[in-house]
């Protein structure tokens, strides 16, 4: 098995939705299309990635970067030697080639992506749904296909209102979720407070079914004046309240906030997840860990990743990976 050609595309994602910090308007995203040489049904074998949902397109490293050195690379550094099947593992050491420790920036996404996309190549290549290739090859007996899901909405809109967030969240409902998750930090206070009193009308007062998103936004203060003003709510958890990498802050709201906490999604590394687990008084039985495996490397980094959190107690059920595609969905199986 080869990778003939890695095709990618900046593709634009307009939308007016907003947290609390950016809107939408001008995301992009970048699509991966890998070309294999292996012909199924007379056509050839592709494998598909995007780059996840909140950070843009990564045209520049996947094109300068990433792509050479998978094409340049001999067979046997990507392919397992046993079976001559490309081995996603493999390749993410080939893109990391001759790039230094730390200063992520952005390059994880760029590789994550490519990274979905080899893992939709192999597992159709070996005929399996991901999740059963993914227990197989990481030595998992059970795998479970029965996944916690929960419907992430409740953005900002032009002119959206109470009434009009009321139903989105029926919508949600009715489409069979049974928990919810809403933003914040991106009105007042009081505000915010009443959108979210509306959503807990819907949900029969039971907030044990809303989750929370600050996106980041607040300072400290800010932070404890919504964690005061929530807390009565019993909310399922409270994400990024301050900047994810203010370890400091999450620690001080972790200590006067009883909401279950939950931040991750703009963690990419592993050694950002081990400081935010060492640093942030995150809880491992009450917290959760939201880290996006295409925003991050890709599986082989969550892997290291879950590794190095389970000696802090940390259990991978608590981990409930950001992005909402059907590559966390197929890991979470695994
Ligand atoms: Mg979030």
């Amino acid at each position: 098995m080869k990778i003939k050609a890695i095709h990618h595309a900046a593709v634009p994602l307009p939308s007016k939705i907003r947290n609390a910090v950016i809107d939408f308007s001008q995301m992009t995203f970048s699509l991966v299309v890998v070309e294999s040489d292996i012909v199924q049904d007379g056509k050839p074998l592709y494998g598909f990635g995007f780059n996840s949902n909140g950070r843009y397109a990564q045209p520049g490293l996947i094109d300068e970067r990433c792509i050479p050195r998978l094409i340049s690379a001999e067979p046997h550094e990507l392919t397992d030697a046993e079976t001559g099947t490309i081995d996603p593992v493999r390749c993410g050491d080939v893109m990391m080639k001759n790039e230094k420790p730390g200063g992520h920036g952005e390059r994880p996404v760029a590789i994550g992506t490519i990274d979905m996309a080899l893992w939709d190549l192999v597992s159709k290549a070996d005929g399996q749904p991901l999740y059963q290739h993914l227990a197989r090859r990481f030595h998992v007996d059970e795998p479970n296909p029965e996944i916690y899901c929960y419907a992430a909405g409740g953005y900002y809109y032009p002119g959206k209102g109470l009434e009009q967030l009321r139903e989105e969240i029926e919508g949600y409902l009715a489409l069979g979720y049974r928990d919810v998750k809403m933003k914040i930090g991106g009105a007042s206070l009081a505000e915010d407070i009443t959108r979210i009193e509306a959503v807990l009308d819907v949900l029969g007062g039971d907030g044990s079914r809303l989750a929370v998103d600050a996106n980041g936004r607040f300072d400290l203060p800010t932070a404890l004046e919504y964690g005061k003003a929530m807390q009565s709510y019993g909310l399922m958890w409270y994400e990024e309240a301050g900047d994810p990498l203010d370890y400091q802050l999450q620690a001080a709201l972790s200590a006067n906030c009883s909401l279950p906490m939950a931040t991750g999604e703009n963690l990419f590394s592993m050694t950002d997840t081990r400081n935010l687990v060492r640093y942030a008084g995150m809880n491992p039985s009450r917290d959760y860990i939201q880290v996006d495996p295409a925003l991050s490397y890709g599986l082989p980094e969550y892997l290291r990743m879950l590794d190095a959190i389970s000696a802090y107690g940390w259990q991978p059920d608590r981990c409930i990976p950001h992005g909402g595609h059907q590559f966390t969905l197929h890991i979470a199986a695994a």
